[in-house]
Order: C-alpha cells, then structure tokens, then sequence
C-alpha cells in the first residue's frame, strides 16, 4: 500500500471510555464526550479511529471463552451464542462512540472488524482495507472497535480481536505519520502505577526485555492490557514504525497530539 502521511491513528482504551473494571457494560461518558470534543477541534486531515472494547467485550468474551479450544458441537454452539452477544455488545458501545463523534460534527462511520477480518491462531491474516481506504479520502473518520472475528484454526474457529493489534495491522498497513494510544495512565512505567505509587515512567520503550532488567528478571508487574498492548507496539517499532502512548484521560493531551504537538507519555521505538 502506498505511504500516506497525513494519516492519523487514535486508539482509545477500553480503561478511558468504559468503565473497565466492571463486570457488566459500564461507558464513561465524561471521557467519552470531552475526548470526541477534542478530536473536533483537532480536525486531522486524515484519521482513524479505533477503539477498545472494555466492559462491553471483556465480561463476554470471558464467560464464553471465545478463542479457546471447542469441545464439541455443544460447546461449539455455546460459544456461537456468546460470540453473537460479544459482537452485540461492543456494537453498542461503538454506536456511542459515533453518536457523540457526531455531536462534535465529527463524520464518523463505523468498521466492524467481525465483518471485514478472518484471524488464524488469534492473528490477523487477512483485511478488506479498499473500503476504509476510499471513505479516508474522502474525508470520513473510520471508527474500529475492539472485536470478536472468524478465526481459521478449526480448534478455536472464533477469536477476540483486540483494538491494541487491529492498531499494529492497520500501523503497518497504512503507514501513518503518527499512531496515538489514549489509555488512562500517563504510558508505560516500570511498574503498575496504579498499585505501586513508586513507579516510574519510562519515556522510551524498546525492548520487552530492556523493560524487565529495569527491575530484574520477572519482577516487573506489566500485567494484562499493558503486556499485551507493549508486545503489539513493539512489533510495530521492529519494522520500524514508532507509536507513543499517552494518558487520555488528561483534558487536551488528545487533542495537542493530534495537532502534532510533544506530549508527555511513552514513545515505542527501535
Ligand atoms: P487500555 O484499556 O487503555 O487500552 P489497558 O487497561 O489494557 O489499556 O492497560 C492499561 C492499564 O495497564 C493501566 O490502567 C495500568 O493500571 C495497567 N498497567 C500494568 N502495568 C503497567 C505498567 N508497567 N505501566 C503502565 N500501566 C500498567
């Protein structure tokens, strides 16, 4: 694909719109809409918007354990249910998203990923990216979400598509001149900073590993999400492709990055 450097990719974490930590779909619509509001007055010329799934995927996703090994056609249709409910879910929280992208005037069209992308083991392995290519051009602001997908390994045939990795695939697809992670801590520290008021920010990540033998070996709590998302970004940076994240939870940090100003956070790079 031909390099386009007007192209902006903004992921909102499930942690800022969602209250995540809940075991049933909860939004945080006072993050949800402060952040709409700075995406309009930013008006990229070219963005992209995906964002995570949080209490709306997460509490279904688990209970059906989509993405783990089918036991039989009784479990097979279980787990088609739950996808189904997964799928609803994450909708509805995408149908907010837009409807107060909207608000601000903001051309939001969604791109359910379920309905464009196949994975195989859990990974992307194919995209139909011409439709999200054409209503770039033409000025709309794709909205992607955090999502379930068909996946080709017979074993699981579902999976859990996660924004972090629809965000390295499209990075490396489109090539963007900046890739933005919003989460709701000020990016990544060496330690949880929400459970050790100690830890410290690192501005640069470049190495899983590098970040480990800050503490020593395996002392390092990057638990759930934060692994997940370092290991994506990192993939991303191996070829060469940087992307920061900062803490979107602060007002007007979405909004000066989208405006090509340095702000506080993490930058992942080779
Ligand atoms: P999001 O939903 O915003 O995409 P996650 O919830 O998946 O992000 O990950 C962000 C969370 O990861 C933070 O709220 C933080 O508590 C946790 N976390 C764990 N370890 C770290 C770390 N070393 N640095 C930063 N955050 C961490």
């Amino acid at each position: 694909m031909e390099k386009d450097n007007q192209i902006m990719i903004l992921k909102l974490g499930g942690s800022i719109i969602t209250r995540k930590e809940s075991p049933f779909p909860i939004i945080n619509s006072q993050n949800l809409k402060r952040i709409c509001m700075e995406i309009a007055e930013s008006k990229p010329a070219k963005l992209v918007i995906v964002h995570g799934a949080g209490s709306f995927g997460h509490p279904y996703a688990k209970k059906y354990r989509i993405g783990q090994k089918i036991k039989g056609n009784e479990n097979f249709q279980e787990k088609q249910l739950g996808y189904s409910q997964t799928q609803n879910s994450v909708k509805e929280l995408n149908t907010r998203v837009c409807q107060h992208l909207l608000t601000y005037s903001v051309p939001a069209v969604t791109l359910s990923p379920s309905s464009f992308i196949l994975t195989r083991n859990k990974r992307i392995e194919s995209a139909e990216l011409s439709i999200l290519e054409k209503y770039l051009q033409m000025g709309w602001v794709p909205v992607l979400h955090g999502d379930v997908a068909l996946d080709l390994d017979e074993n699981i045939k579902m999976a859990v598509l996660s924004g972090d990795q629809l965000v390295s695939y499209l990075a490396e697809k489109l090539q963007p001149k900046r890739i933005i992670l919003g989460s709701d801590v000020d990016g990544i520290y060496n330690r949880d900073p929400k459970t050790d008021p100690q830890a410290q920010l690192l501005p640069i990540v470049k190495s899983l590993k590098d970040l480990e033998t800050l503490q020593g070996a395996r002392t390092v709590d990057v638990t759930g999400g934060m692994t997940g998302k370092l290991k994506e970004l990192l993939k991303l940076a191996e070829i060469g492709i940087q992307s920061e994240i900062i803490n979107a939870s602060q007002p007007g940090l979405v909004e000066k990055a989208l405006n090509g100003q340095k702000v506080k956070g993490t930058i992942i790079t080779k």
